[in-house]
């Protein structure tokens, strides 16, 4: 099977879209967390760190996967017991932040604290994404995740440039 990951990444760009969340969304993160350690920080150049974090194969698959148990979970094709632990976004369910680990991971420890910080103050679209997960018949367990991971990850390309 042949893979085109410039088709993938367009794919997982729409993905996102369809789930409520633009590459401007987490450009926005990545400049809140950013902003405070760098002057000259613009969005432009959050949002190209963002664009280039997308490339990546990992990040890619992460989307991808993530999303789609997203989506499966709400329209109902995700079995019990994992069906309702999706829904109520289980805290002990934990294979959320593993998926998301993918993501960072591949930009180092700083990718991880930063993670760890977006997740802990549910900066930015995060909260939004959060709330909207808790409506019914709605569920972004992964997604939450993936936005702050792919923001986290910017953030740490941007450090390893300075
Ligand atoms: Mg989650």
């Amino acid at each position: 099977m042949q893979v085109d990951y410039e088709v993938l990444k367009v794919k997982a760009i729409d993905m996102l879209k369809e789930r409520g969340v633009t590459l401007d969304d987490i450009a926005g993160i990545t400049y809140e967390i950013q902003k405070e350690y760098y002057d000259d920080i613009t969005f432009s150049v959050c949002l190209y760190h963002v664009n280039n974090v997308l490339t990546k194969r990992e990040v890619i698959n992460a989307v991808l996967t993530g999303l789609t148990l997203d989506i499966l979970t709400e329209k109902g094709y995700v079995d019990e017991p994992l069906r309702s632990m999706l829904m109520n976004d289980y805290g002990l369910y934990g294979i959320d932040e593993v998926l998301a680990y993918s993501i960072v991971n591949v930009y180092g420890s700083i990718g991880l604290t930063n993670f760890g910080y977006i997740d802990k103050l549910k900066l930015g679209i995060i909260g939004e994404i959060d709330r909207i997960g808790k409506e019914p018949n709605k569920c972004n367990t992964f997604l939450d995740d993936i936005v702050g991971a792919i923001a986290a990850s910017a953030a740490s390309r941007i450090a390893h440039t300075k």
